[in-house]
Order: C-alpha cells, then structure tokens, then sequence
C-alpha cells in the first residue's frame, strides 16, 4: 500500500467529472466530514462521483495506486470505518434521482438518495417503502445493513425487500445483481453491507400502505419503571400490524424540541400500526390504560413516518453503544432504568430498545445474507459528543447502559446501530458469515474495498 500522492490526485481530477479534494485543499475539511460530526476522517482524497462512470474510475485508479475505496453515502454510520489513511472516500451524495414504477410496486434510487427522496414520490402513488426512523440516512446504507422501519415486524428487513442492486466491481466493471443474474452477489449484498463493491443503484419493493395509526405515548421519566415493564409484557403478544420503540429521553432546552417536551426528562413509546383504525385502538389500549400524559397516536400518511422518531436531521457530534436483547423481564427493565432514568446521573439523551419480533424473526421466501433479526429488542443508547471530553463521558454512560443489560443479551449485534467497529460474526449465523467470506474473496480477492463493517 501507498499513500495517495499528487500525481493519484491529478489522475483522480483529470478522469472523475464530480469534484476531488486532496489534504492540505481549501474545502478539504468539509469534503472529508461525516454526518456524525464527531468522527474525524482522514483519507487519501475524497471523490464526489457524479455518474457511474466517476465510481469506475475512481475504483480502477485507486487500486492501480495501491489504495483502498470507502463508499459513503451520508456517513452516519462513519464511526467503525477507523484508519482512512489509505483510502480514497467515495461520496455518492451527487448521485441522486428516484424512479417509481406504481404498477409493479418498485422503486428505483441511485447511490446517494435519501430517505426523504423516496417516501414523497412512493407516498404520492399510495404506496410505501421500508424507511427507517431518519429522514436524512442513505438508502443504500441502510438497505444493505438491514434496515428496520415502522412496518418492519409485518414486513422484515429492508434488505430482504431489495429486488435487485446494480454497483462498480473491483475490477470497475458495472455489474447487476438480481434473482437469475449474480445470485451469489445478490445474496451477500442483501444484509452483507459496503463489502462487495460500489452500489450505484437499489430497486426494492413498495407496499400497497397509505396510511398509518402512529404517534407517540408519553410520560415522565419517573413513570420509567411501570412504563416499561407494562411495554416489555404487552410487546409479547403484540399483532405484527405494529413496530414500536420505548425510550427514556434527556431532551435539550432547544427551541426545536416543541414546548410540552423542551428540556423534560420522559419517557415514550412512538410507533405505527398499520391496519384499520380499530385495530390500532385495540392494540394500543393495554399501553393507553398506563395513562400518558400525552397521546399523539395519529392517522397519517406512511410518507410521515420518516419524522415520527424526530431524529436529528442535520450533521450531528454522536457516540453510541448497542446490544441486542434476547428477554425483557421484570428485573431487565430495572436495570435499563437504573442505567438512564431517574438518578442514574446518565449524559445519554435517548436510551432506547427497539421491538422486534414479528416478520423480523421468521425468514422469508426470499432473503439475502440476514433473514432474521435474532433478538426480541435492539439496544441503542446515543448522547451528544460535541468535544472529546464529553464524548468520552457519553461513551462511559453508553457502555454502562449496555454492560447493565447484559444478563439478557444474546450476543448477537445488528450492524446499523453498531457505530464503533465489531466483531462482525455476531451478526450473521455461522454458515452465512462463511458464505459472505467466500463472495467476497471471490469478487473483492484484493480488499479494494473498505467497509464499515468488513466481513
Ligand atoms: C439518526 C439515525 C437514525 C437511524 N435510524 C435507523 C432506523 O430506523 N433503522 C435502521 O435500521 N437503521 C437506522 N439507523 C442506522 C443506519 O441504517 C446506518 O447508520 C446506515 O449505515 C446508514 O447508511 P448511510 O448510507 O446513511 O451511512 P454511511 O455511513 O454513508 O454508509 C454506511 C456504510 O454503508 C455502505 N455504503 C453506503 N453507501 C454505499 C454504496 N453506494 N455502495 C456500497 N456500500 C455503501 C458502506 O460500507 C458505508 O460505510 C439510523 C442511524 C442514525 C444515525
């Protein structure tokens, strides 16, 4: 390996027609930064592809000069990528354009699109995509990681909902991977993430959904307790109809967090049901007899739900930590509690687990790399890092959260919410991480390419 050197940066400039930056560059700052503000990455160069032949160009010309490709989105889920130094970072911000097809209920999105390209367009038609709780994460980040939406306990993951993937080998090559063509690749790509090459374009499946029952449910921080362990019971025998997340919240003094809820520690359950309106009421009525303090459960169009979480929507300083959760009894809800609630001293501004079950742990006819999730909960608590001091503060809090729920973990890991680096086994079953290792050392033999989460 070699470092990039001026003469790859002028080759890069004079083949790439999208903008590159090199170290020492005027805008060099803000072309390397990632979403999550508080990860620092330093690579080789940084390419903003405009088309799919600036991705082959920029893959040929790196691995000719000893380099590695980071593709990258949004960079939100920049924080495992570790050591860029000999990496040139592939943004495909630029490469935008949603394509609808109402008929066959698919839709088509190039490399860099956004959650919010997609649901309008899909929404107009009165359908609905499998987009997860972030208006601003990519696509194809998410898909290829998994991607747990709204809808995911009636219709899995995301990944297993991608009907075909079009991306750059690391020959340079475009290639498209579907059912009859690249099966091996197209089954890796399916929940195997960023190692396989360049994805330059993602069809996936639309639901006939229009419209949702979601909202949220919310208390004080001190009815944490009772909250939650009514939650974790009720989540048993929850239909499939509904996917809902329960949170403690620490929330800012910000004139954006709206006025019930600006600087007050709650807890809440958001989620959506998707179905007649009586059932909503009837699904939710064993969580409404706990008497919230507010009630926002709402009939709105599934476009919406992108927003239902209120995630940050803008580049945001993070540090996380997550587990999955295997069982939620009475003494896990405790230590969850004790952790992030009332007394526990904990910097994190959201504390959540995630319901899973459902679609999500049944393997569908048609899958890729993760057919399931195997956990009943995800695990994720994030805080604000704006400095290294209190990164390192949110992250003790954050380990703290995940270490005191150990006892019920399985051991499992679900990538999208790992932001630090993993071991990657614990998130496939055995035979699967094998067949990825394979796919990978037959199309990817030189490790061109420089994942998030490598298998
Ligand atoms: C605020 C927030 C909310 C979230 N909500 C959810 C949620 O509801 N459900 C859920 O499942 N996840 C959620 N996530 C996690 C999210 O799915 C991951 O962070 C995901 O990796 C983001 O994809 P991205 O493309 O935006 O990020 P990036 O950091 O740009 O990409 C992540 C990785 O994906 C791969 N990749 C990206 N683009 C390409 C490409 N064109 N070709 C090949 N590989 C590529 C690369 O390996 C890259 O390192 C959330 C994350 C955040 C920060």
């Amino acid at each position: 390996m070699t470092t990039a050197t001026i003469p790859d940066v002028r080759d890069l400039r004079a083949t790439v027609a999208g903008a590159v930056f090199a170290p020492g560059d005027a805008d060099w700052d803000a072309a390397r930064q990632a979403w999550n503000l508080a990860v620092d990455q330093q690579p080789a160069a940084v390419a903003y592809c405009a088309d799919e032949d600036d991705v082959a160009s920029v893959v040929r010309l790196a691995r000719e000069a000893g380099l590695r490709v980071a593709p990258q989105g949004t960079g939100h889920n920049a924080g495992p990528l570790g050591s860029l130094e000999h990496t040139v970072l592939l943004r495909t911000s630029s490469m935008r354009g949603v394509e609808v097809n109402p008929v066959r209920r698919r839709a088509r999105v190039r490399a860099g699109d956004l959650w919010q390209d997609v649901v309008g367009p899909v929404g107009a038609h009165g359908l609905t995509a499998l987009s997860g709780s972030s208006p601003d994460v990519g696509v194809v980040g998410y898909s290829l990681g998994g991607g747990i939406s709204w809808l995911a306990r009636r219709h899995g993951l995301q990944a297993n909902n991608i009907l075909a993937v079009e991306l750059i080998t690391s020959e340079g090559e475009l290639v498209r991977a579907d059912r009859d063509r690249e099966p091996d690749l197209f089954w890796a790509l399916r929940g195997g993430g960023g190692n396989f090459g360049v994805v330059t374009a993602l069809e996936f499946a639309l639901h006939p959904i229009a419209e949702a029952h979601a909202g949220a449910l919310v208390w004080d921080w001190e009815e944490a307790g009772p909250v939650l362990r009514r939650w974790a019971e009720w989540c048993e025998t929850a239909p499939d109809e509904i996917t809902t997340s329960a949170r403690i919240l620490q929330m800012p003094p910000a004139p954006e967090v709206p006025e019930p809820l600006r600087g007050r520690q709650i807890v809440m359950i958001d989620g959506a049901y998707t179905g007649d309106r009586g059932g909503a009421d009837a699904a939710l009525a064993g969580l409404r007899e706990l008497r919230p303090e507010l009630d926002m459960f709402a009939t709105m169009p599934t476009a919406a739900l992108v927003q239902l979480h209120g995630d940050p929507e803008e580049p945001t300083p993070a540090a996380s930590d997550h587990s999955m959760i295997g069982v939620l009894p009475d003494d896990a809800v405790d230590a969850f509690v004790a952790a992030a609630g009332p007394g526990s001293g904990s910097l994190l501004m959201m504390a959540e687990l995630r319901q899973l079950g459902g679609a999500l742990a049944r393997v569908p006819a048609e899958h890729g790399a993760l057919p399931t999730l195997d956990a009943a909960f995800a695990l994720f608590g994030l805080g604000l890092a704006a400095d290294p001091e209190s990164e390192a503060a949110v992250r003790a809090d954050a380990a703290r959260l995940v270490a005191a729920m150990t006892p019920w973990a399985n051991g499992r890991t679900y990538l999208n919410f790992a932001e630090d680096a993993v071991d990657t086994t614990s998130a496939y079953g055995e035979d699967a991480y094998a067949r990825l290792g394979r796919i990978r050392a037959q199309v990817d033999p030189q490790g061109v390419f420089h994942a998030n989460h490598p298998v």
